[in-house]
């Protein structure tokens, strides 16, 4: 009783407080635009949490056992529950006929969006057909599906990376450090004469990174060489094997610089040239490496002098991008910066720039 007596005349007073501002508000009319826009925002906030949470993300990654990937997963996770929207994750095991029947569960169980790395970039037509006949928003990232498919439905955006931009910077650290090193050039012949660890065959950031690569370099004014290429499927244990057959095909005296399509495969290649005594700290034993990712074992490659550089694939932004752009198409938003916070390029894609890291700014990564 006490205590209610002390509250009464507080609540008489705040009530009294209100009816007076809200009077305020009311008699200004139009003039009092500022406190109506507080209200509306305020509402605005409130229901969009209250729409976040029956916001859920059915999101297919090709294969979990990914390492840029993983990252990008992580990212997900990390942004959804920052925006109080649910996610569920799958891992489609490097199989599409999975991958294509994960949407069919998800479509069933009715997500709110679907968000797809598809296991095979070119077979991204009968998910887009799927999400269509539901009128479900669907959001590609990392493996971009071919242009047609992109414009087969107007709820379908792609969060990704310019695979020519990754490829360019790459290309210039070998150029940066052979106009450092001339002595780079074993042979003295003005040629760079090196070996190409590939991705995937037809992953656009295997076939655009291999090509902007040498074309940096050509660019730049040097000549290059190919003695051998193939792809080691971004992995690390192949890119070891590969390295190997490399090594013994070519004889390691002739093998100027090793250029990568990612990380994994970079550290892989290193591992084969360690075994042989290279890149193990004698300046005398070394050739350079390059990969793209950045990842965090890479960064700590650079550290110890065994990887020359990389680029960074921004996981945690493509990660962010495909959260925030799922969200905004789940609650019928129109796709732009303000609604996602990233540019978008032709009302579609969205693109995350690639950074260079070298010796001179590995640093700001390594976490
Ligand atoms: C990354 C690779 C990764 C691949 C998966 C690329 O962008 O650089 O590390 O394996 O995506 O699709």
């Amino acid at each position: 009783m006490i205590k209610l007596k002390k509250l009464l005349p507080m609540i008489v007073v705040a009530t009294m407080v209100g009816g007076v501002m809200a009077g305020c508000s009311n008699s200004g009319g139009n003039t009092t635009g500022d406190n109506t826009d507080t209200k509306k925002s305020e509402a605005t906030e409130e229901s969009k949490s209250e729409n976040n949470s029956n916001i859920l993300i059915g999101s297919a990654i090709y294969k979990f056992d990914d390492t840029f990937m993983t990252g990008v997963r992580t990212a997900m996770e990390k942004q959804s529950d920052a925006e109080g929207v649910k996610i569920e994750l799958v891992d489609s095991q490097n199989k599409q006929p999975t991958q294509n029947e994960q949407v069919d569960t998800f479509i069933t169980k009715g997500v709110n969006a679907l968000a797809i790395n598809a296991v095979d970039r070119t077979a991204a037509g009968p998910i887009i057909e799927k999400a269509k006949a539901k009128d479900l928003p669907i959001v590609f990232l990392n493996r971009e599906p071919e242009e047609s498919d992109m414009q087969s439905y107007d709820k379908v955006w792609y969060v990704g990376a310019k695979a020519e931009q990754s490829g360019t910077q790459s290309g210039e650290i070998i150029v940066d450090y052979f106009k450092a090193n001339p002595e780079a050039d074993k042979n003295g012949d003005g040629v760079i004469q090196y070996v190409m660890l590939q991705g995937e065959p037809g992953h656009q950031d295997a076939t655009l990174r291999t090509e902007y690569s040498i074309k940096a370099i050509e660019d730049s004014g040097f000549k290059a060489e190919k003695l051998a290429a193939d792809t080691a499927m971004w992995d690390k244990a192949k890119a070891t094997d590969l390295m190997k057959a490399f090594i013994t095909g070519q004889g390691l005296d002739k093998i100027e610089a090793v250029l990568c399509n990612n990380d994994d495969m970079a550290l892989g290649a290193i591992e084969a040239l360690k075994a042989e005594g290279y890149n193990k700290g004698d300046a005398s034993k070394y050739i350079p490496v390059v990969g793209v990712d950045a990842t965090a074992p890479a960064l700590q490659a650079m550290k110890d002098g065994s990887l020359l550089g990389t680029v960074l694939n921004d996981a945690e932004n493509q990660g962010k991008a495909t959260v925030n752009v799922a969200i905004a198409a789940a609650q019928g938003k129109e796709i732009n910066k303000d609604t996602v916070g990233y540019e978008v390029t032709d009302g579609k894609y969205i693109w995350i720039d690639y950074v260079k890291i070298t010796q001179d700014n590995y640093q700001d990564y390594l976490k």
